[in-house]
């Protein structure tokens, strides 16, 4: 077996979402083996019983051993104590060892019994002959996992998918992430709602679903029945269902109704005197689960899986037991058999070994001691590897020093051979070879995105950030203008583009369509008047945009358009209304995107573990380009090295940290927020309030869903923090020192109160901050290979504060740069460029939008947080 391995939820997750349908029948056959094995083999009788221990603290430990001819382990399951800190979820580990003791695999237990549970409830709904409708009750990850399976290996058969859960938002949640998931991978067909539980007509609702489902897969932990009998058991039915009950696992919970049991052992089927139900383990059934203990059903009822498998297995298909498994009322109750952990946990630790470190990773560590040589990789040994040449790989292997530079050598030598067929210095990278984005912004991650849904399947992201999104990212925020008008129709024409890519499932949820008024104050300067008029005049080209756009004269008009301004003055305040225009939920937006990369199998690297310090580049062998090097990968905070083929750099503000090449090219800048805190009533009359940009003193939007934060942004011409030796300004090194709002932006936006909502004139703000940026001088992006580095680094950076709206399309530009035939950017406004500012990062003139110059961080920061540096 070899090296042990430390596999964490994240690594498991990537493992499972990324398995192709064969690959997901070879699991299930592995737990339909296991399940033979101990119902109708001998294995039951090796399995140890399981150990329950409350603790004083209240923890409850569950210690479920279990044993094979192939390895020996445990699972640990804790139910913290009430008061934890970290919820009160399950949580665990799997720990492993081979058939002669050796420790094989750690592993997190949470992923690992969500799939192996959903799969096994799967393996009777994959003997069914229909499976047009499937309803779903319960909204958490078993419920996903359902379904995720289901699309994965039916999906051209499903029609609908209805889910219902207690709370409705959950179930929205989940129909919104697996019509993204979908999309993404498996492009079912299949529609998908959730019905509200507290709408009037529900249960007529439900019934009619229930009476015309062909699977019905219960996942909710309850304690009475989710619905009753007589909602399946209707006349005239013209199919019966398969129903899965996996969600209560204890003798107070319950999910069917008892009369539905008694009903379905008094029709005939095979394998006994009367009718029966679909168990995993029978004793454990009848022991704990309460649809046993109130439904008195006894156990000669009662049919394992395993046993039902191993007469599928042995008799092939035909007789009335397979007319009852496709197409009879099939009930399955399933409160979990230990030894399927063991299975799947070997399951999952023989693919990561298979797949080597890039998608197992990362592999902790190999001891306590190995006492065996190491297994080379099967990609190694394999005599029919791709190169051919197996006397070479072997001393390719005994030069090796640790699993970076096994995964290196493979990607290398794999790039040799592709490379005689290839121009590296055109098409960079194959779907299969490695690619590395650094940073989890929206750049990034709408690459991650794109690339993902174009087939490169090999993605790796790092952010230094603890999570999706890094309180890093300048898109870590409650909402950021989506607005399509610009002084330049190409801006305006890709704004259109993202605006209908928000509208899509995946985005829709965090898009609010609530206008955008855009205004001046009686005392603006004469360029923030013209570059109001530019937008209006660009807006009114537009033939979507123009008939969106309503001209604001005078006071009364912008009343007319946001009815929450009317205690405003707004004096001298003019412009127009935009009802095409509104605002995303931006942490949100991002959270929804890093969900369906993970899910399509892309891997993110957070924290010290993601913090790219450096891109690690070879130099060219080759005399006539001398100057070209290549990128290798990177070395992370932790000085660890990944290797890659190619390096997209989405650090947002941060780039040229690690691109030094960079130069003044990009500039840190930042702009400043605040936030007030609203009661209940105070936001409630703010609702659908229009996002409201006055050029010259700042912008406000509707208050948060859930929080009631209002946030607003000051007008300015932004803070930049240079490198006196450079000239070169970088964020601030930690985000406490940006934690603080210049006076003159609050000035600004106290002003802004009190000409819109002057009974918030002086409210305190909190959540100041500076939120930083990469700003260009001419505002345009940056989307290009980095020069000198044969292709094999992009830089995708440059938004200059104007970037958010295209998150749904920013990735396609590079999939777009990645296949460009030419190898070259083919919109030249968005290629690597030379400086062109006349001082140090005060572009603010040479660009129309933006109102007043730059000033040093330096010298605005508040007088303590100089004085602690
Ligand atoms: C105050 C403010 C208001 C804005 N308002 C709007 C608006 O209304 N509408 C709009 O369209 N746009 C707006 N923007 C712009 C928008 O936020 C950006 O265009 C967008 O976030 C840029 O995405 P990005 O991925 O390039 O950078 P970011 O979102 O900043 O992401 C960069 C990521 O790189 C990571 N990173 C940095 N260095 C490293 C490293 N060494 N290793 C690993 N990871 C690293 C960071 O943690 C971060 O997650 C605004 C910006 C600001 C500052």
């Amino acid at each position: 077996m070899g090296n042990l391995l430390v596999l964490g939820d994240s690594e498991i997750h990537n493992i499972i979402t990324n398995l192709s349908k064969a690959e997901i029948y070879t699991f299930r056959d592995v737990l339909a083996r296991c399940l033979r094995d101990y119902s109708v083999g001998a294995e039951r009788e090796y399995q140890p019983a399981p150990g329950v221990i409350n603790r004083p603290e209240g923890q409850r430990c569950l210690f479920r051993p279990f044993t094979s001819s192939e390895g020996i382990g445990t699972k640990i399951i804790v139910q913290p104590p009430p008061t934890s800190k970290a919820g009160t979820a399950l949580r665990g580990m799997v720990a492993m060892c081979d058939s002669d003791g050796v420790p094989s695999g750690i592993l997190n237990a949470e992923e690992i019994t969500t799939y192996r549970t959903s799969l096994i409830a799967l393996i009777p709904y994959l003997w069914r002959r229909h499976t047009a409708k499937i309803v779903v009750f319960g909204a958490g990850k078993q419920a996903l996992w359902h379904l995720r399976l289901a699309l994965a290996l039916r999906g051209d058969e499903i029609e609908s998918i209805v889910v219902i859960n207690r709370t409705a938002s959950r179930a929205e949640e989940l129909v919104v992430k697996l019509r993204g998931e979908n999309d993404a991978k498996w492009k079912s067909a299949a529609t998908m709602q959730h019905i509200d539980p507290s709408r009037p007509d529900f249960q007529e609702y439900l019934k009619s679903h229930l009476s015309a489902a062909d699977a019905v897969f219960c996942t909710v932990a309850s304690r009475e029945p989710l619905f009753p009998a007589s909602y399946i058991i209707t006349e005239g039915r013209e199919r019966q269902p398969y129903i899965s009950a996996i969600g209560s696992w204890q003798p107070d919970m319950i999910e069917l109704d008892p009369e539905l049991l008694h009903q379905t052992v008094k029709r005939i089927s095979p394998g006994s005197k009367a009718g029966s139900l679909l168990v995993d383990d029978r004793k454990y059934v009848l022991e704990h689960s309460g649809e046993a203990a109130q439904s008195k059903i006894g156990a000669e009822y009662l049919v394992e899986i395993g046993e039902m498998e191993k007469l599928e297995h042995d008799e092939g298909d035909n007789g009335p037991l397979h007319d009852w498994m496709k197409d009879g009322l099939l009930i399955y109750k399933s409160v979990g058999v230990g030894m399927t952990d063991l299975a799947a946990s070997n399951a999952i630790l023989d693919i990561a070994r298979e797949r080597g470190p890039s998608k197992a990773s990362p592999i902790i560590g190999t001891s306590p001691e190995d006492n065996r040589p190491p297994t080379p990789p099967s990609y190694l040994t394999t005599p029919n590897d791709v190169l051919g040449r197996p006397d070479s790989l072997i001393v390719v292997w005994s030069r090796l020093k640790d699993e970076n530079d096994n995964h290196f050598m493979k990607h290398s030598l794999r790039s040799e051979i592709s490379g005689a067929h290839r121009n590296l210095a055109m098409s960079p990278v194959s779907k299969s070879d490695p690619i590395i984005i650094v940073g989890a912004g929206a750049f990034g991650l709408s690459t991650a995105l794109h690339l993902a849904q174009a087939g490169y399947h090999d993605i790796t992201v790092f952010d230094k950030g603890a999570g999706v999104p890094s309180d890093f990212s300048a898109a870590n925020d409650v909402n950021k203008i989506l607005r399509v008008e610009y002084d330049d129709d190409f801006y305006t024409n890709l704004s259109v583009e993202a605006l209908k890519a928000w509208k899509t499932p995946l985005f829709a949820p965090h898009y609010h369509q609530t206008g955008f008024l855009h205004c001046t104050s009686g005392e603006a300067p004469k360029k923030a008047i013209d570059t109001l008029n530019s937008f209006r005049a660009s807006a009114e080209r537009h033939p979507d945009v123009r008939k969106c756009v309503v001209p604001l004269d005078n006071r009364d008009d912008i009343v007319r358009a946001a009815w929450q301004f009317q205690d405003g003055p707004l004096p001298g305040w003019k412009g127009y209304f935009n009802r095409y225009d509104g605002y995303a939920h931006s942490t949100n937006a991002l959270k929804a995107v890093n969900e369906v990369c993970v899910a399509s199998g892309v891997r993110f690297y957070l924290g010290d573990a993601g913090n790219v310090v450096e891109i690690l580049y070879q130099a060219s062998t080759k005399q006539s380009d001398a100057q070209s090097r290549k990128a290798t990968g990177v070395k992370t905070r932790r000085n660890t090295t990944h290797n890659a083929a190619l390096i997209i750099v989405a650090a947002g503000a941060a780039a040229s940290s690690i691109l030094p090449s960079l130069g003044t090219q990009v500039v840190a800048k930042s702009w400043s927020v605040a936030h007030i805190q609203l009661t209940d009533s105070e936001a409630s009359a703010l609702r659908g309030l229009p996002v409201t940009y006055a050029r010259d003193l700042g912008f406000l939007f509707e208050p948060e869903h859930g929080t009631n934060l209002l946030k607003l942004c000051p007008m300015g011409g932004g803070f930049i923090n240079t490198d006196p030796k450079t000239g070169v300004s970088h964020p601030p090194d930690t985000l406490g020192e940006s934690q603080f709002m210049p006076a003159g932006d609050e000035r600004r936006l106290r002003k802004l109160l009190a000409h819109t909502l002057p009974s918030l004139a002086d409210r305190p703000f909190i959540n100041k901050a500076l939120c930083w940026f990469a700003d260009t001088a001419d505002s345009d992006y940056i989307v290009d290979y980095v020069p000198d580095t044969s292709n094999s680094v992009v830089l995708l950076s440059g938004d200059s504060g104007h970037g958010f709206k295209m998150f749904p399309i920013v990735g396609s530009w590079v999939k777009a740069l990645l296949e460009a035939e030419d190898g070259e950017q083919e919109i030249s406004r968005w290629r690597w460029k030379d400086p062109k500012m006349s001082r140090a990062g005060n572009w603010g003139e040479a660009v129309s939008w933006r109102v007043g110059s730059s000033e040093e961080f330096r010298d605005i920061r508040p007088a303590q947080s100089k004085a602690k540096l």
